[in-house]
C-alpha cells in the first residue's frame, strides 16, 4: 500500500495537486495561496515543491498531497489514494472492490454511476429515443458534448430505473437515499421519468445527483400502459407534481414541472452545487474569472464553444457557497445577466455577497429575447463580445441611471438606494473609495457627500444588525433574498472600522518603513533563507494593521526587485541579522497599533456623537488594549535601540 502511495508521490507534485483545487501563485520557489481550510483574505497558505508539502500560517493547516485531497474532498485516505491514484495514472490492483468494506459514501456514489450508465444506454442503445437525441442535437449540443457530460434519460416507465437497480443487488432504501426512487405507502416509483437526464458532478466529476428535465414521450412509442395505471392509484396521494400518470401528462396544463432536480441528501445540496464546476476549475484560473449562468444549456452551450470558464447553478439561485467555491479559485466572476429575466432584483443578494466577499463582480448583459445558449448557437463572436462589454455591477447601474436621465434629488435619491449599497458591500476600502471617486465623477455629487452617506448607512446596518433583526439591511432589503442565507459576511463588512480609510492614509515613512520589511522578506527568500523569510512573514502577519497588509500584500505580491537590492544592501553583510530583523519588526508593529488606535479613537468619537452608548463603550476597551500592547512594544523596542 505505501509503495502505491510512494509511486503517486514520485509522479505528482504538491503544486500540480493542489492547483488543480485552488488558485496558486508562484511566489519564489514555492507557491501561496489563499487557505481552502479557513476563511482568509490575504495568502498565508504556501505549497513548496522542494518539500512536497504545504503549510497554512494561519490555521496550521499542514501535509503531503494525500492529507490536501482528504480534507478538501473531506473523504479518508483511502478515497484519495483512488483520486490520486487516477491522476498519476497508477494502478491500484489491491483496493478493487469490495462492497462489504465500502464506505457509505462510495456505496451511494457507486449507486449513482450505474444509474447514469443506465440513463445513458437509455437514450444512445434505444432506437426509440433517437426523438430525445434529436431534441438534444437541435439545442446545439454535439454529440461529443453529449457524451462528454454524459446526458441520459429517464424512460416514461414508473419503475424502469428502480427494477434495474434492484436486478443489482440496491436497496430501495438506498435507492430513496441518493433521491433516485419516492416511496408512498406500499408503493415505489421512479423519481425520474420523462426527462433528459443531466448528471450534477462534485468538484472530482463524481455523479452526486441529477437535473431532469422534462421531455414529452411520443405518444406512439410509450410501450407500457399496465405499469402506470397500477402505479397512478397509489401515487397522487403524494400530491407532487409528478405523480401525474402517463394519461394525464398528456394534458398540457398539468405537464410536469420543466427542471426537477435530485433532492438534498447525503451526497447532494443544491445550494452547493456548480454545474461544470469539475470541468471549468483549469479555465477558470487559466482566465482569470468564472462566467456564471443558469440553465443546464447554457453552461453546456459555453464549453462547447470554448468558454470553459463556465459554472451554472442548478434550479436555484446564487449562494454564498456557490460563491465560496469559485472564489477558491478566481476573485473575478462574470455574472450573464439575461436582459428577458424576471428583473435585477432577484440577483442582487448575491451579487452583493460576491462584493462582500471580496470577489469582483462583472455583469454581461445579452441582447433582449437570448439566452446564453441561443446566442452562441447564433454566433459565437456575439457571446464573445458580450463578455467583453462586460461591466462592473457599479458601472451598470450607473448606466441605468444615465438612461433614466434623473438630476437633482431624484438622482441622488436613486444613487443611495441602488448603488451605494453595492458600494458599501465592497470588502475592499481602497476599492470602495474608488467607487466612490467614479460615482462622483459621474453624477457630479460631491465625494464628501457620498462619502457621508455612506457612513450613514453603514452605521444604520450596523444597528439593525446588533438589534438582532435578522435582516442584514445591506441594500434595500425586498425581494431576492431567496436561498442565500449567510448574513455573517456582511456583519463583517458592517463592522469594518476602516471604511473610508486607504492606502493613502498611509504616511510616506509607514510605506518606507513597510517597504524595507518587504524587501527584507524578498532577499531572504531569494537567498535561500526561506524559513527565515517564512518565518519573519508570519510575525508580521500577526500585527499589521488592515491599511498596512493591504499595502503589504499589494507591494509584496508586485515582488520589487529593487527593494530585494535595498534590502541585500541594509541586511547582507549585518553580524546581527536576527537583532536587525527584531528591531524592524517592532518599528512596524508600533506603527501598526498606532494606525488601528487613530481608526478607533475615530470611531470612538463618532459614537459619542451619535450617542451610541454600548458601542462607544466596546471601542473604548478595543483602544486600551491596543494601547496597553502599544506601551509593551514601545519598552522592547527600547531594549533594542
Ligand atoms: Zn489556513
Amino acid at each position: 500500500m505505501s509503495s502505491a502511495a510512494q509511486t503517486i508521490k514520485e509522479r505528482l507534485g504538491i503544486a500540480e495537486v493542489v492547483g488543480a483545487y485552488i488558485k496558486i501563485e508562484k511566489t519564489g520557489a514555492n507557491y501561496k495561496a489563499r487557505c481552502p481550510f479557513h476563511n482568509e483574505k490575504t495568502p498565508s497558505f504556501f505549497i513548496s515543491p522542494a518539500r512536497n508539502n504545504y503549510y497554512c500560517f494561519g490555521c496550521g493547516a499542514k501535509g503531503d498531497i494525500f492529507t490536501f485531497v482528504e480534507e478538501f474532498e473531506k473523504i479518508d485516505f483511502l478515497g484519495a489514494l483512488k483520486i490520486l491514484a487516477e491522476k498519476a495514472g497508477v494502478e491500484l490492483a489491491q483496493f478493487q472492490h469490495d462492497r462489504s468494506k465500502e464506505s457509505e459514501f462510495d456505496k451511494f456514489r457507486s449507486i449513482l454511476e450505474t444509474a447514469t450508465v443506465f440513463y445513458e444506454e437509455q437514450l444512445h442503445g434505444n432506437s426509440s429515443a433517437k426523438f430525445a437525441l434529436d431534441y438534444l442535437l437541435e439545442r446545439g449540443l454535439t454529440d461529443e458534448t453529449i457524451k462528454t457530460w454524459r446526458i441520459g434519460l429517464a424512460s416514461n416507465e414508473w419503475r424502469n430505473l428502480g427494477d434495474y437497480l434492484r436486478s443489482k443487488n440496491i436497496s430501495n432504501v438506498e435507492m430513496e437515499k441518493v433521491g433516485l426512487i419516492k416511496q408512498t405507502g406500499t408503493s415505489v416509483y421512479d423519481r425520474f421519468r420523462e426527462r433528459i437526464m443531466f448528471p450534477l458532478f462534485d468538484s472530482s466529476g463524481r455523479v452526486v445527483g441529477y437535473s431532469g428535465r422534462y421531455i414529452k414521450f411520443p405518444k406512439a412509442k410509450m410501450p407500457s400502459s399496465s405499469n402506470s395505471s397500477s402505479a397512478s392509484s397509489n401515487s397522487t396521494s403524494s400530491g407532487s407534481a409528478s405523480s401525474t400518470s402517463a394519461e394525464q401528462s398528456t394534458d398540457e396544463s398539468k405537464e410536469p414541472p420543466k427542471y426537477l432536480n435530485s433532492p438534498d441528501g447525503p451526497l447532494f445540496n443544491k445550494s452547493e452545487i456548480l454545474y461544470g464546476y469539475h470541468k471549468a476549475k483549469e479555465g477558470i484560473r487559466k482566465f482569470g474569472y468564472a462566467v456564471l449562468v443558469e440553465g443546464q444549456f447554457d453552461m453546456l452551450m459555453c464549453h462547447q464553444a470554448g468558454f470553459n470558464n463556465t459554472v451554472a447553478t442548478s434550479g436555484t439561485s446564487l449562494t454564498a457557497l456557490h460563491l465560496e467555491k469559485i472564489k477558491r479559485l478566481t476573485d473575478n466572476t462574470m455574472i450573464v445577466y439575461d436582459a428577458d429575466k424576471a428583473g435585477l432584483k432577484a440577483s442582487l443578494r448575491a451579487w452583493e455577497l460576491a462584493l462582500s466577499l471580496g470577489m469582483d463582480v462583472k455583469i454581461a448583459s445579452l441582447p433582449k429575447g437570448e439566452d446564453p445558449a441561443s446566442l452562441i448557437l447564433e454566433d459565437k463572436e456575439k457571446f464573445k463580445n458580450c463578455l467583453k462589454n462586460a461591466k462592473h455591477i457599479i458601472d451598470f447601474y450607473l448606466d441605468i441611471l444615465d438612461g433614466e436621465g434623473k438630476t437633482g434629488r431624484e438622482l441622488w435619491k436613486a444613487v443611495e438606494v441602488e448603488v451605494l449599497p453595492y458600494v458599501l458591500a465592497i470588502e475592499s476600502s481602497i476599492d470602495r473609495a474608488h467607487f466612490i471617486n467614479r460615482i462622483s465623477m459621474r453624477t457630479d455629487i460631491q465625494e464628501a457627500d457620498l462619502r457621508a452617506e455612506l457612513e450613514r448607512l453603514m452605521i444604520k446596518n450596523r444597528s439593525l444588525n446588533s438589534g438582532g433583526s435578522g435582516n442584514t439591511g445591506v441594500g434595500n432589503g425586498d425581494g431576492g433574498a431567496s436561498g442565500t442565507g449567510k448574513g455573517a459576511v456582511h456583519n463583517e463588512t458592517v463592522s469594518d472600522h476602516s471604511i473610508i480609510k486607504g492606502i493613502d492614509d498611509l504616511s510616506d515613512s509607514d510605506k518606507k518603513t513597510l517597504d524595507r520589511l518587504i524587501g527584507l522578506i524578498l532577499w531572504l527568500r531569494d537567498s535561500a533563507n526561506e524559513s527565515k523569510a517564512e518565518e519573519v512573514l508570519k510575525r508580521s502577519g500577526t500585527f499589521l494593521d488592515e491599511i498596512s497588509k493591504k499595502y503589504f500584500d499589494e507591494r509584496i505580491s508586485s515582488s520589487p526587485t529593487e527593494l530585494s537590492f535595498e534590502a541585500e544592501v541594509l541586511f547582507a553583510g549585518s553580524t546581527k541579522l536576527d537583532h536587525d530583523i527584531e528591531e524592524l519588526l517592532l518599528e512596524i508593529e508600533e506603527r501598526s497599533l498606532k494606525q488601528t488606535l487613530s481608526v478607533l479613537m475615530n470611531n470612538l468619537n463618532k459614537m459619542e456623537k451619535l450617542q451610541k452608548k454600548d458601542e462607544a463603550m466596546e471601542i473604548l476597551k478595543e483602544c486600551q488594549n491596543v494601547s496597553l500592547k502599544l506601551s509593551e512594544v514601545q519598552r522592547k523596542k527600547k531594549l533594542y535601540g
